[in-house]
């Protein structure tokens, strides 16, 4: 039996990975005033249709759509923000001039061609800075998706890239602008982009393909296209990020693949030239919440997918990670009462431990501690046992000694201070 394609199972040897995202991002977005929230996977399909719009490829191919036993429309959530926004409505926790700043951790569900770093279920970090216009919290939000990757001793392999995609009315003028400019070289442009003319016209600037590249390199800018108050704050932005010290560069051509984008729209990428090198991508979102029902309410925000971070920091970090520290073989003892009281100073120390409880014998025991990458073998034996004391194996320099059975509770107290 095989999963379904484009769904893996999370094994032990990788949630360590995950954990260590998980706290970091706990800790930090705590410091910062974000809580978690846990928005349900199923929602109406209407909900991403209107906030992720039509024409988009989500909505349009992406979606794990069906309908349940009561003829709705049900959807598996391909992304957070539209449930996050569903979710300030529908709790009413929304209140003038004050902010909410959440984050969330969880599968997300694309029916997508699976390849390296693309799955059908994958994993987003996300976080919303909801309630505020000001280009401050586009920073903010920046500077911590900045700072988890810079904790989890990525930044150098990331760089981050960033747009300014206006409002609609400059969108509108600009897309038509562009639509006229591309029609000259329609021929020319990859198939995708063709269907892209009149569905979707600025997913065309995202194209990967050269020749299609080639053109929009001659054709109209967006930024041209704006006016002072979005360029003011993408310059407000722009000035806050060389503040932090946070590098960036900015990209004519980048768009978010979501309808509900305006002014900035940033991707931090790996500097990997493959096609899944974006980690994390976001930007403001200030129509979104009245779009669906909700008041005016302004925010940005973003995700990080996860699947991908780990690509990243398993290509370019030692993780391996082994969190028995300590491991016990007993050998034929007739007390084996003996083994709970050592696991009970164990426990109270929280120093992590595997009891093996195979028919092995003791040497073959050792080797297993050895391999699993133990500081210690702790070794009973019923010869000792009736002297006493049992052994304490330091498996790296294979130095042996006997502990007192009445000590090995100030032991244990000694060993957990310096491993
Ligand atoms: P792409 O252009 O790679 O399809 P996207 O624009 O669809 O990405 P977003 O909707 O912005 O991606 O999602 C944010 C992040 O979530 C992406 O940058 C990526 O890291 C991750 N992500 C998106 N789709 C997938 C997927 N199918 N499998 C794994 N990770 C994904
Ligand atoms: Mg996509």
């Amino acid at each position: 039996m095989q999963p379904l394609r484009g769904t893996k199972d999370i094994l032990p040897n990788d949630i360590h990975i995950w954990q260590r995202i998980y706290n970091i991002s706990y800790n930090l977005l705590k410091n910062y005033g974000y809580e978690e929230i846990r928005t349900p996977l199923l929602e109406r399909t209407e909900l991403f249709e209107r906030c992720i719009g039509n024409f988009t490829d989500i909505v349009n191919k992406e979606m794990y759509t069906f309908t349940d036993q009561n003829n709705r429309s049900i959807t598996l959530r391909p992304e957070g923000t539209s449930s996050i926004a569903r979710s300030i409505i529908s709790n009413k926790i929304y209140s003038n001039n004050k902010m909410h700043r959440v984050w969330y951790m969880g599968p997300m569900f694309r029916y997508e061609r699976p390849q390296k770093g693309r799955q059908r279920q994958f994993h987003q970090l996300g976080l919303e800075c909801i309630g505020s216009s000001a280009s401050i919290a586009d920073i903010e939000v920046i500077k911590i998706a900045n700072q988890i990757l810079q904790t989890l001793n990525c930044i150098n392999n990331c760089q981050l890239e960033i747009n300014s995609i206006g409002n609609i009315q400059e969108r509108t003028i600009y897309t038509e602008k562009l639509v006229q400019y591309l029609e000259k070289y329609e021929q020319e442009l990859d198939e995708d982009s063709k269907q892209r003319i009149n569905k979707n016209p600025l997913r065309i600037l995202d194209s990967k393909n050269i020749k299609t590249q080639e053109i929009l390199n001659s054709g109209p800018i967006l930024r041209n296209y704006l006016d002072t108050k979005s360029l003011r704050h993408f310059d407000e932005v722009c000035d806050g990020l060389q503040y932090l010290n946070i590098d960036y560069k900015i990209n004519d051509f980048l768009v978010r693949g979501l309808d509900y984008y305006n002014y900035t729209a940033f991707e931090i990428k790996t500097k990997e030239n493959n096609q899944q090198n974006t980690i994390c991508g976001g930007g403001r979102y200030d129509s979104l919440i009245k779009q669906i029902g909700g008041p005016q309410i302004p925010a940005v925000g973003w995700a990080i997918g996860i699947e991908r971070l780990l690509i990243l920091l398993k290509e370019t970090q030692y993780l391996i990670e082994n969190n028995k520290q300590i491991y016990i073989a007993i050998d034929n003892i007739e007390n084996q009462n003996v083994i709970w009281n050592v696991i009970d100073v164990l426990e109270k120390y929280k120093l992590n431990f595997e009891l093996d409880i195979t028919s092995n014998k003791v040497s073959k025991k050792i080797k297993k501690a050895h391999q699993i990458g133990s500081k210690i073998c702790l070794i009973l034996y019923q010869n000792n046992m009736k002297e006493n004391y049992i052994k304490i194996k330091w498996l790296k320099t294979e130095i042996e000694q006997k502990i007192r059975i009445e000590n090995i509770r100030e032991y244990l107290k000694y060993i957990k201070k310096i491993l």
